[in-house]
C-alpha cells in the first residue's frame, strides 16, 4: 500500500515543522510549501519534500495541490504577527482569507475526498463577551488579522456545507516552543530570562504585564490538527489549554526556569503596550477533548522550561 500523502503550507514555520515531524514519524509522504525551496536556513524538515508556494500567488498553491494530490492538506501558511495587520488590512485579507478560499475550492475540485485543516485563531473572537470561548461563542474580531481569520473560518464552514468537503477550522490559541520567533512575547521572555541568567543582559523590556493569554505547546496543537482530520466527521475545534495566564505569570515561570529572580529586571516600555482586551483570550477545549480525545501533553511550566533551556544552550554556544 502506498503511504498517505500530506501537503503542508507554511511547513518551515514553528507549527509546520512540528506537524511535518509527526506526519513523517507516522509514515506519511510529506510535502511542504515554502517561498524559497533552496533556502539553506530551513531546519527540522528531514524527510520532507519541498515545493515553491507563495500566498501572494494563488496559482502556486493550486499547482502544488495538483502535483502532490494529497489525502490531507494542512493550511498553516499565513502572516502571523497580529500588530502588523494594521499596516495594510488588504494584506491579511488576501493572504489569509483569499488564500484559504482558493485552496478550499481547488481542493474540492481536485478530490472531493481530500481532508483539509485550516489554522485559524483565537483572534476571531475579539470582543466575544464571554471567556473562555467555545466554537459557538460570538465572534467580534478587533483587528484586521482577526477579521481575515474569521473570514477564513467562515469559508471553511460554508464550503463544507455547500460541497460536503471534509474541512476543519482549528481555532488556535497561542502556542509556543523553542522554535517560536522572538517577536512573540513568550520567546522574547524566555530568551531574555536566559540572557539575564548568563549575565549577558541586565533587564527585559516589556509591555503590559496584566495581559492574559492561553498558552499551549505547538506540538500538542499540531497533534490536535491530525486528530481533527482523522475524525469520522469534519468540524471546528478550539485548541487551547483552557487556562488564562498573565504576562506576569509567564515572566515568573521563565525566570524560575532560568534560576534567576525577575525582581528589578523588568522595565515597561509603552511602545510594547497594546490597548487592553475587552474579553480575556482563553479557550475552552472541551469539544476537542470530548470528540477527538485531544489532551495536551506539555504543561505550561514544562513548555516554558523547555524554551528557557533551549535559549540558554543557544546563547552559551553563541558566546565568543
Ligand atoms: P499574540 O497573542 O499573537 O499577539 O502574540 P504574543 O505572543 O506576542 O503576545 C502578545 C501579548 O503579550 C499581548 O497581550 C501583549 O499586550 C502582551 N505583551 C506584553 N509585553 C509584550 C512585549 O514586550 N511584546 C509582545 N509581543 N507582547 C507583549
Amino acid at each position: 500500500m502506498s503511504p498517505r500523502r500530506a501537503l503542508i503550507t507554511g511547513v518551515s514555520g514553528q507549527d509546520g515543522t512540528y506537524l511535518a515531524e509527526q506526519l513523517v514519524a507516522e509514515g506519511y509522504d510529506v510535502t511542504g510549501l515554502v517561498r524559497n525551496p533552496g533556502d539553506r536556513v530551513l531546519t527540522h524538515l528531514e524527510g520532507v519534500s519541498l515545493l515553491h508556494g507563495d500566498l501572494d500567488d494563488a496559482s502556486t498553491l493550486v499547482d502544488a495541490l495538483g502535483a502532490v494530490r494529497p489525502h490531507e492538506l494542512y493550511h498553516l501558511a499565513a502572516p502571523t504577527f497580529v500588530p502588523a495587520s494594521w499596516d495594510d488590512p488588504a494584506v491579511p485579507m488576501a493572504q489569509i482569507a483569499g488564500a484559504t478560499g482558493t485552496l478550499l475550492t481547488a481542493a474540492h475540485r481536485l478530490d472531493p475526498e481530500l481532508r483539509v485543516f485550516v489554522a485559524t485563531s483565537s483572534e476571531i473572537f475579539g470582543d466575544a463577551g464571554e471567556s473562555p470561548q467555545r466554537e459557538g461563542s460570538p465572534k467580534r474580531p478587533r483587528s484586521p488579522y482577526g477579521i481575515a481569520k474569521l473570514a477564513a473560518h467562515q469559508l471553511v464552514g460554508v464550503l463544507r456545507e455547500r460541497h460536503g468537503l471534509f474541512a476543519v477550522s482549528g481555532i488556535l490559541y497561542n502556542h509556543e516552543s523553542p522554535r517560536r520567533p522572538v517577536r512573540f512575547l513568550p520567546r522574547k521572555v524566555t530568551r531574555g530570562a536566559a540572557a539575564i541568567a548568563l549575565g549577558l543582559q541586565d533587564e527585559l523590556v516589556l509591555g503590559d504585564q496584566s495581559a492574559v493569554r492561553d498558552w499551549s505547546h505547538a506540538a500538542d496543537v499540531m497533534r490536535g490538527a491530525r486528530l481533527a482530520l482523522a475524525a469520522d466527521a469534519p468540524g471546528d475545534y478550539v485548541f487551547a489549554s483552557g487556562v488564562g495566564r498573565t504576562v506576569g505569570d509567564l515572566v515568573q515561570a521563565a525566570f524560575a526556569a532560568a534560576g534567576v529572580s525577575a525582581e528589578g529586571r523588568i522595565r515597561v516600555d509603552p511602545a510594547f503596550v497594546r490597548p487592553p482586551e475587552v474579553t480575556p483570550q482563553v479557550g475552552d477545549p472541551s469539544r476537542a477533548r470530548d470528540v477527538l480525545g485531544w489532551r495536551p501533553e506539555h504543561s505550561f511550566e514544562a513548555t516554558i522550561a523547555e524554551m528557557v533551556a533551549a535559549d540558554l544552550e543557544q546563547l552559551r554556544s553563541e558566546r565568543p
